[in-house]
């Protein structure tokens, strides 16, 4: 840790937080601490915490009070999240019926936020009950970025439903030898910058890079080298991926905005194309083998992207 660094997290923040009265520094501590536990000790921390929530909400926020009294709900006999199961979901109704009886009967100074008209919700519920809906863009049309998706909206019907999130998210995508490992640190998934630029998809990378992270951890915890061979195993078994996925999206995304509707009927009208698409989804091929099949564009296109 350089000096810098070191002045401010253990001086200068610790003071800041300390004045404000915010017990992060404490919490950092313990989370810190727990991440070695066993499973079986973080399991059983989890469950004690659960409960004691259960236990405070029971006691102190009317709402909770009465339902738990209502279904014989006791919080002391939750063993597993499963439990929670029997609790009825908090939707947005119920908690515009019930705003007093949701405040806890002892909390102070309370205030009220609205998120610029929409409410706020957690992802748990979201994923669960409500689609979430997603669109990609060019970075120059990041602020029509809302605009489009309401049209993408409306056009699968949904115009009427409100938005419980709104949110954007810049992806990343690593060029060249981008260095992702720094001493003990290794970068994986979409903080290493290894999505698919062609579909801007990360799911497969991330969990690809994060079993090379891990791999490499075990061998040089084993005392067979250092952290290093990580990026060079991401260039020799990701990056040659993910730059055929960049040589086919500049292609594809290219065409699209230069000639897109000489490109969507060109496209309509060369089944491989597609079929080789359908492939590399599949996992029956990768886009460097499809690559490889055609030479002339995407060696055009490797020259016009030269930091690739
Ligand atoms: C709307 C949308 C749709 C997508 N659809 C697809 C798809 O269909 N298929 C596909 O393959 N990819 C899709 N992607 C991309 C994919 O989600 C990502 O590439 C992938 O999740 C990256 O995984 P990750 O583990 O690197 O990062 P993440 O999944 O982002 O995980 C990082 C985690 O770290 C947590 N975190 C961040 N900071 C801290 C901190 N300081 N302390 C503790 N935790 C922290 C975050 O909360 C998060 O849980 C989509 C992305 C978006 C935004």
């Amino acid at each position: 840790m350089g000096l810098y660094t070191s002045l401010v997290s253990n001086l200068v923040f610790p003071l800041h937080e300390r004045l404000k009265r915010h017990d992060t520094v404490a919490v950092r501590r313990s989370m810190e601490e727990a991440q070695w536990w066993s499973p079986e000790r973080l399991a059983a921390f989890q469950l004690q915490r659960l409960q004691a929530l259960l236990r405070e909400v029971g006691l102190h926020v009317p709402y909770y009070r009465d339902l738990f009294a209502k279904i014989g709900f006791d919080s002391d006999q939750v063993r597993s999240t499963t439990d929670l199961q029997r609790l009825p979901f908090l939707t947005k109704s119920v908690i515009r019926a019930n705003t007093e009886a949701l405040k806890h009967t002892q909390a102070q100074g309370l205030a009220r936020f609205n998120t610029g008209g929409q409410h706020l919700s957690f992802w748990v519920l979201s994923q669960r009950f409500l689609p979430p809906i997603g669109i990609v863009l060019p970075k120059d049309q990041a602020g029509e970025l809302k605009r489009h998706t309401q049209t993408f909206i409306d056009r699968l019907g949904l115009g009427a439903s409100e938005a419980e999130i709104s949110r954007g998210h810049k992806i990343r995508f690593r060029r060249g030898n981008e260095r992702i490992v720094d001493g003990n640190v290794l970068l994986a998934g979409d903080a290493a910058g290894l999505a698919d630029e062609f579909t801007q998809e990360g799911i497969y990378y991330a969990i690809e890079s994060g079993r090379i992270a891990a791999r490499n951890v075990l061998r040089a915890s084993a005392g067979g080298g250092d952290l290093a061979s990580y990026q060079a195993e991401i260039n020799a078994q990701v990056m040659p991926e993910l730059k055929a996925a960049r040589l086919i999206g500049f292609m594809f995304h290219g065409m699209l905005h230069r000639a897109a509707r000489a490109w969507m009927f060109a496209s309509d009208h060369t089944p491989f194309l597609w079929n080789a698409f359908f492939a590399v989804q599949r996992g029956e091929s990768t886009y460097a083998r499809e690559v490889a099949r055609v030479p002339l564009l995407p060696r055009i296109a490797e020259r016009m992207l030269k930091d690739s």
